[in-house]
């Protein structure tokens, strides 16, 4: 496992994310605990010596299990990262007692301000939860202090520069270097000398699986490398990463991942050029060129907002469905599910886009979600 320097001790390259584990319950609040205390002493018995999580993952179970996990280990072989998230709790004294319990720990090794958004990030500078920290820090309660950030670089930007924090957490990953604002965060901090812990390097497993032709081109250049391997090698690759974080659940992938972060190879130009020439391939198969000239929309019997729902549809495939919500935003009188395959819109269409197929696809998204 590779390990690099962070002020006076060493850190895993590779990081255990503890959000993603099965739950006995509905709610997903109840963590089946032999299976992710096989993983966690899996990761802790080959050199990952970072485990992050959050009151909000399970509601705090994940707390519980990964302090219950560890308690058996040397409390010097591990550090211990947890946060504190205003949207969903006001009381940050209270919580922080609570996950000293609930880690079972006196000193809580990484804490962040959890997920800084441009529209909370007032409310965390106004509440004095920093101010909270800081005094934490000084105590000896905390040993290194930072945030995590989903907002824009300028907000980040303020927000790292309002105090004295240690390091930052941000979404990284080949996409969003590309195609969101992964590059112009990682160049702020890298300016500012923060050390990156990086997220989503996988884009929440979006980029384990691309398309079969963006595949072949990968699998050309190294038969033996994972497809979410390219992922992990991208960013493990930048200067100023420290710890990348993978919420893995399953052995096989910490054993992957492990491989990954455990060998010397250096991601070349050339490498970075495979993977840019898949990502474009991927881009463009995983997008539906609608321009929105709505020449399709006049003849459509059932009245339905061809391109918004398309748009919908893009961003489906590109962020997740989570965003299938949109979906029940679209103005429209007919809803994907009402077309009805007489083509009349494709006979339109410019761009020569098979509007049912996709119009289908949206609908059982919509009906399965
Ligand atoms: S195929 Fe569907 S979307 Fe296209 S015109 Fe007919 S009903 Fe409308
Ligand atoms: S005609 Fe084709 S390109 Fe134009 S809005 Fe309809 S689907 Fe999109």
């Amino acid at each position: 496992m590779i390990k690099k320097p962070f002020k006076d001790i060493e850190l895993s390259m590779l990081g255990l994310g503890n959000m993603r584990f099965h739950t006995s319950d509905p709610k997903g609040e109840k963590i089946k605990d032999d299976e992710a205390f096989a993983v966690i002493d899996y990761a802790h018995e080959h050199g990952i010596n970072y485990f992050d999580t959050a009151h909000v993952y399970n509601n705090g179970d994940s707390e519980r299990c990964v302090g219950d996990c560890l308690e058996k280990y040397d409390r010097n072989s591990f550090y211990v990262a947890t946060k504190f998230n205003i949207n969903a709790c006001k009381d940050y004294r209270k919580m922080f007692d609570d996950q000293l319990k609930r880690l079972k720990t006196g000193c809580i090794d990484f804490y962040l301000v959890h997920c800084v958004l441009d529209g909370n990030v007032d409310e965390y500078l106004n509440s004095g939860l920093v101010d909270f920290l800081e005094e934490k820090r000084a105590e000896g309660k905390i040993k290194y202090l930072g945030f995590s950030s989903h907002a824009s670089t300028a907000t980040l930007e303020r927000f790292a520069d309002s105090h004295d924090f240690d390091f930052c957490q941000i979404q990284l990953n080949y996409y969003d270097w590309v195609y969101g604002n992964s590059k112009s965060e990682y160049e702020a901090l890298v300016k500012r000398n923060i050390p990156i812990i990086v997220m989503e390097p996988v884009r929440g497993g979006r980029l384990s699986v691309l398309t079969p032709d963006s595949e072949a081109i990968l699998k050309k250049a190294h038969p033996e490398w994972s497809i979410s391997s390219w992922a992990l090698r991208f960013v493990k690759s930048l200067p100023g990463i420290q710890v990348v974080l993978s919420g893995m659940n399953n052995l096989d992938q910490i054993k992957d991942n492990i491989a990954t972060f455990s060998d010397d190879y250096i991601f070349t130009k050339e490498d970075n050029d495979v993977l840019m020439e898949a990502l474009d391939l991927f881009k463009k198969q995983l997008t539906i060129p609608c321009t929105s000239c709505r020449y399709c929309t006049k003849t459509c019997p059932m009245q339905i907002n061809i391109p918004e729902y398309l748009k919908v549809l893009n961003d489906v495939k590109a962020n997740g469905n989570f965003n299938l919500w949109k979906a029940d935003k679209v103005e429209s009188d007919g809803k994907p599910a009402d077309c009805i395959g007489c083509r009349a819109c494709t006979a339109q269409c410019p761009q020569s886009l098979n509007i049912p197929y996709y119009l289908e696809e949206l609908a059982d998204k919509m009906a399965n979600r």
